[in-house]
């Protein structure tokens, strides 16, 4: 069986595949993109997208991405549900496997397989995902004005939440599993200066509480032993995102953490004609619109590869 060519390879349904292939379909690069398993990608997990701009009364987040995955698709681009499960990328053309069976070779790839927040793993902290539990202050923060949230973390990113939501919250709690926080000494300094946020050290979040309205509070257990509940309206995780780039790692270079390394600005990876973009290369800016700008970038650099 002749196995199927690709131009123009994009691994990843989320803001910065679609937008790669919105490019290279209008570049004439014949796209085929793999949605994955969660297509439209980490921004369905949450509700209106307030910040993507262009909608002066914010858009549903599911509907944002169902609409950029339809442009892509009335340029031209193939897109298709399937995950992709192997990559060999030691080999030119490159090889993909998709759900474990059908390969594919392709002349440049675009990996865009986003990255994923870190959860606690509770059972209640799922079944109140997306009706008060986030994992994107700057996403749903603007949902909880004047109202008490928590925020789970010690590190730079709780801290910048924390001080995001003390401007916009009534009172901002960090939940701290430790007597010490991991962030730099600028962001500790910078929490431990704002008024409304108040640190519960050495607590970790056993259930976190709430009815049909959505979350009412969190059941904290101290390492002295007490057990004690907040109320809070949001509760906000900030312990972590995970890149996907397992498939890829043996081949492109990435950070201790597994975020692929891009060179200065582009998105060039260590592997000629292989490029990234979004999440999965961006530990810090995490935001639709960057991942879109960025599947900018790769179909751009994409087709200067494959026209050169
Ligand atoms: P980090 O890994 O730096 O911090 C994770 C935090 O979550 C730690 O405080 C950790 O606690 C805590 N944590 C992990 N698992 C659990 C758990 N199961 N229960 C409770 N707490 C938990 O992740 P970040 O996302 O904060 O940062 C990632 C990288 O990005 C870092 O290098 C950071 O410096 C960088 N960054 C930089 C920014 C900036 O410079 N402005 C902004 C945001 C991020 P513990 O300390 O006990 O392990």
């Amino acid at each position: 069986m002749d196995m199927e060519h690709v131009r123009c390879l994009i691994i990843g349904g989320g803001p910065a595949g679609y937008t790669a292939a919105i490019y290279a379909a209008r570049a004439a690069l014949s796209p085929v993109l793999y949605e994955g398993m969660e297509p439209g990608g980490q921004l369905t997990t949450t509700t209106v997208v307030e910040n993507f701009p262009g909608f002066p009364n914010g858009v549903d987040a599911n509907q944002l991405m169902a609409d950029m995955r339809s442009q892509a698709v009335n340029l031209g681009a193939d897109v298709r549900r399937g995950a992709v499960t192997a990559a060999d990328l030691g080999v030119r053309p490159f090889r993909v496997t998709v759900d474990g069976s059908a390969e594919l070779e392709a002349d440049a790839l675009i990996i865009a397989t986003g990255a994923t927040a870190r959860y606690l793993g509770l059972p209640s902290e799922q079944k109140f995902r997306g009706m008060g539990v986030s994992a994107c202050a700057t996403c749903d923060g603007f949902f909880y004005r004047r109202k008490d949230v928590a925020v789970v973390g010690g590190g730079d990113t709780a801290c910048e939440e924390a001080t995001y939501l003390a401007g916009l919250c009534r009172k901002v709690y960090m939940i701290v599993r430790r007597d010490v926080l991991r962030a730099s000494v600028a962001m500790q300094e910078r929490v431990k200066a704002t008024p409304n946020i108040e640190i519960l050290w050495n607590c970790n979040t056993q259930e976190v509480l709430g009815d049909a309205s959505g979350v009412t509070g969190a059941r904290l257990l101290r390492k002295d032993g007490e057990v004690f509940d907040i109320q809070v309206d949001g509760f906000f995780l900030a312990i972590g995102h995970h890149p996907a780039s397992e498939l890829f790692a043996p081949w492109v270079a990435t950070d201790p953490e597994g975020y692929i390394l891009t060179e200065g600005g582009s998105s060039r990876t260590s592997v000629e004609g292989v490029f990234a973009a979004g999440d999965v290369q961006d530990p810090v800016y995490r935001q639709a619109v960057n991942a879109a700008a960025s599947g900018c970038r790769a179909a751009l650099d994409a087709e200067k590869y494959l026209k050169r």
